[in-house]
């Protein structure tokens, strides 16, 4: 059975500790890689690389630090069809989903970057008889935590503007999808990046996570993931007044007006609630519909959901493929359970459906729909990041507004109207980081991406990632 390896000094090298875990696959249920369980001998010796590696990256120019990105981005696009299968296996996603979204959009994180560093400037700020100039210098050593969900995709959105702004890298993919991020040390490796300057470590969070989040060398630490580790991730960082920036998990309403274009909003939902198996941060989870619509979205939604395929992720006409692992399939189960115990109706979800003998064993979940469910309920409050979402009417404006902020989370919300006015009205008062109007998950790279309240802390894109990835140091000259 093959054995991933950690990428430490330009090299990929067994784990101290010889140990291992299995990579499984949720289409099957079968184990087709190890894992290393890295510890704090690989951590040290991946730091020491990277502080080695440190003044001569950081002292690159920014066209020759951009030229090893693109070369990278270029390789991703050469190898799409075998990072994409890659991604699938280890996640249960549809190949086809990850060869049109997750691997394209990795290969653009670098190549956005790359570009985006050549084009990074800093303020200057004159005065009378004094001007001051602001440097941007990169911070040293730092940590990139990115979780299972769009593995290649979150690591290398981290990565990249680590890289491009001149810092060192020690990064960590989730235990769960780590096959991807073995494969791009390779591509590393090939692009001819110069040792110590990426140094990937696989192995359990708690364990090696914890143990890069602890070291004193690490100066920053991005981190997507749950609230829960998150807030262990803050409280680690504080006594060490480092940098950190949080993306978090997310309980995401959206807002269906009386005014929208009906078909477009149903066909836009369905697939905000269901892409990759509703495993995505940004996935609607609460929808509110307007009264005079509710049972008419609610045919038509429910309708399209069940012609939702599920099954074999190979197969280019399914829609939706296996959960992450049994862990998530039974905490998701767990979650519907919950949902009828505090009064849920369950509108669609339990119809039998056929898998293929290679998939009978796999961790597969029809989408589920949900109505009739309070809103301070645990089903609509908690996050359960999957298949799974709940309708739920208003009356008014107002009602909607108040209805959606009822939460402790604030990532991203959508609003479905015709009525610009409204639409802009709503934008503004929504407590969520991310507002999509009429659309979902329609990404440019350029803008400030991140949550409020509960679903994080500083925000990911464009300059947003440069400022976060270097200290900014005020010159003043009187003259
Ligand atoms: P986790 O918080 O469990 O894990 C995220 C990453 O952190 C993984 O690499 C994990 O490793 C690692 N980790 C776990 N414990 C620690 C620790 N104590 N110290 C350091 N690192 C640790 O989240 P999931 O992987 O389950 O991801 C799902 C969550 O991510 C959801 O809440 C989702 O909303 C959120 N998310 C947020 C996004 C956003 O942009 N806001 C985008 C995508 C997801 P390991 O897996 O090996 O345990």
């Amino acid at each position: 059975m093959e054995k991933i390896a950690n990428y430490i000094n330009g090299e990929l090298i067994a784990p101290k500790s010889s140990q291992y875990m299995d990579d499984v696959n949720p289409a099957t249920a079968e184990v087709f890689a190890q894992i290393p369980l890295s510890n704090d001998k690989d951590l040290q010796y991946a730091i020491d690389a990277a502080e080695k590696a440190f003044p001569v990256w950081s002292n690159l120019s920014v066209k020759e630090r951009a030229n090893y990105l693109n070369k990278i981005s270029k390789l991703i696009n050469e190898n799409l069809d075998e990072l994409a299968k890659a991604e699938s296996q280890d996640t249960g996603k549809p190949v086809q989903l990850a060869q049109t979204v997750d691997i394209p959009r990795a290969s653009a994180n670098m190549e956005f970057f790359a570009h985006a560093i050549t084009q990074f400037s800093s303020e200057s700020h004159a005065g009378i008889n004094s001007i001051n100039y602001t440097l941007r210098k990169p911070l040293g050593v730092v940590a990139c935590i990115s979780p299972w969900n769009l593995p290649l995709y979150l690591f290398t959105w981290k990565i990249a503007p680590a890289l491009a702004s001149g810092n060192c890298v020690i990064a960590k993919p989730s235990e769960i999808t780590p096959y991807t991020a073995y494969l791009f040390s390779k591509i590393c490796m090939e692009a001819g990046l110069p040792k110590g300057v990426l140094n990937i470590l696989h192995g359990k969070g708690p364990e090696i996570g914890n143990a890069i989040v602890s070291h004193k060398n690490i100066k920053a630490v991005s981190f997507t993931g749950g609230t829960a580790t998150g807030k262990r991730i803050a409280e680690i960082s504080a006594p060490l007044f480092r940098k950190l920036s949080l993306e978090l998990g997310g309980k995401n309403p959206a807002l269906v007006f009386t005014d929208c274009d009906l078909d477009k909003t149903v066909d836009g939902l369905v697939r905000a609630s269901f892409t990759n198996q509703g495993e995505i941060c940004l996935c609607a989870s609460r929808i509110y519909v307007e009264k005079p619509i509710y049972e008419e979205f609610k045919e038509k939604f429910v309708q399209k959901v069940r012609a939702l395929k599920v099954g074999n992720p190979a197969d280019p006409s399914v829609n939706m493929g296996a959960l992450v692992s049994a862990q998530h399939l039974n905490k998701v189960k767990s979650y519907i359970s919950l949902a009828k115990e505090e009064g849920g109706k369950l509108l669609c979800g339990e119809e039998a459906f056929e898998l293929i003998e290679e998939n009978k064993k796999g961790y597969f979940l029809r989408p589920h729909v949900l109505e009739n469910l309070p809103n301070t309920c645990r089903t609509n409050q908690e996050e359960i990041f999957g298949p799974v979402v709940s309708l739920n009417v208003f009356q008014s404006e107002e009602e909607a507004l108040s209805l959606a902020n009822e939460s402790e989370y604030g990532l991203a919300s959508t609003i479905w109207t015709n009525d610009l006015s409204k639409a802009h009205r709503i934008g503004e008062e929504i407590k969520t980081g991310i507002v999509w109007i009429n659309c979902w998950m329609n990404r440019d790279l350029r803008t400030p991406f991140g949550g409020m309240k509960n679903s994080g802390l500083g925000r990911e894109g464009g300059l947003e990632a440069l400022k976060f990835f270097t200290e900014p140091k005020n010159i003043c000259i009187e003259y």
